[in-house]
């Protein structure tokens, strides 16, 4: 899915947070979208998702503007945001985790349907009737990530998938990422303060410093650039 996001300026209260905020992704593209805390990244992927709404600017889907869609026509066009500190029910069973969000994504022709996400994580098959909060972190991660792409993404955001997560984990469900945006053309954006995991599979960086984007490139001249100090 092509994303474009122009000039967007957008907060809490009286307070602005990111300003003047643009960048075009491809079909496709994987991108990593790096940043100290507080730069603005989780407010700008909320915009995204119609979580908050812009002060100003606009941002289109495949040509199409997101204006006036609320959050459930953007997951309906296939835009998906897994927040940071995992979006699922804790207190539900893997499958009742899995069976619930499928009932609302998963129509006709879906690309992904719950025995498509046990077979991207055989552990979910193992633990069906397990309470999803009983899991270990990185357990609760793939369910996330699984319960994410139910359904048609085509736009994957991910705020912060790997925290908590060991390492040989991490990497395993960035290259199942990669996978899944390359075999269907999925557009993602990771927000990483583990960096060196992110630029791994990104084809794509940008940098955002006190609410504005400092450095938008590819991952060579990112690591090239004076703004890689900042990690
Ligand atoms: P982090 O990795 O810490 O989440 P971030 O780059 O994603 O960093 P944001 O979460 O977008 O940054 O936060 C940017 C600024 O907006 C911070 O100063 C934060 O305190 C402020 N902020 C975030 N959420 C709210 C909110 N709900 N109400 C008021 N201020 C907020």
């Amino acid at each position: 899915m092509k994303i474009e996001v122009s000039g967007i300026n957008a907060g809490y209260g009286a307070k602005t947070v990111i300003q003047d905020v643009s960048f075009t992704l491809e079909p496709g593209q994987i991108l990593a979208f790096l940043g100290h805390n507080g730069a603005g990244k989780t407010t700008t992927l909320k915009t995204i998702m119609g979580l908050l709404a812009p002060r100003a600017g606009s941002i289109a889907a495949d040509g199409k503007t997101l204006d006036r869609l609320d959050v459930a026509a953007r997951v309906a066009m296939g835009l998906r945001l897994l927040p940071e500190g995992r979006g699922i029910f804790p207190d539900l069973g893997v499958a009742e985790n899995i069976d619930v969000v499928a009932a609302a994504n998963v129509g006709p022709g879906a690309t992904f349907t719950a025995e498509d996400v046990y077979r991207l994580f055989p552990v979910l098959a193992e633990r069906r009737t397990t309470r999803a909060g009983s899991m270990s972190g990185g357990q609760q991660q793939m369910l996330a990530l699984g319960l994410a792409i139910l359904g048609t993404p085509r736009c994957l955001m991910l705020d912060e998938p790997s925290i908590g997560l060991a390492p040989n984990l991490v990497e395993r469900m960035f290259d199942q990422v990669r996978d899944v945006c390359r075999s269907h053309a999925m557009t993602a954006i990771l927000v990483e303060q583990n960096v060196a995991a992110a630029m791994r599979i990104a084809d794509r960086v940008i940098i955002m410093n006190n609410g504005a984007l400092v450095f938008d490139g590819l991952p060579d001249e990112a690591r090239g650039s004076d703004f890689w100090s900042y990690f």
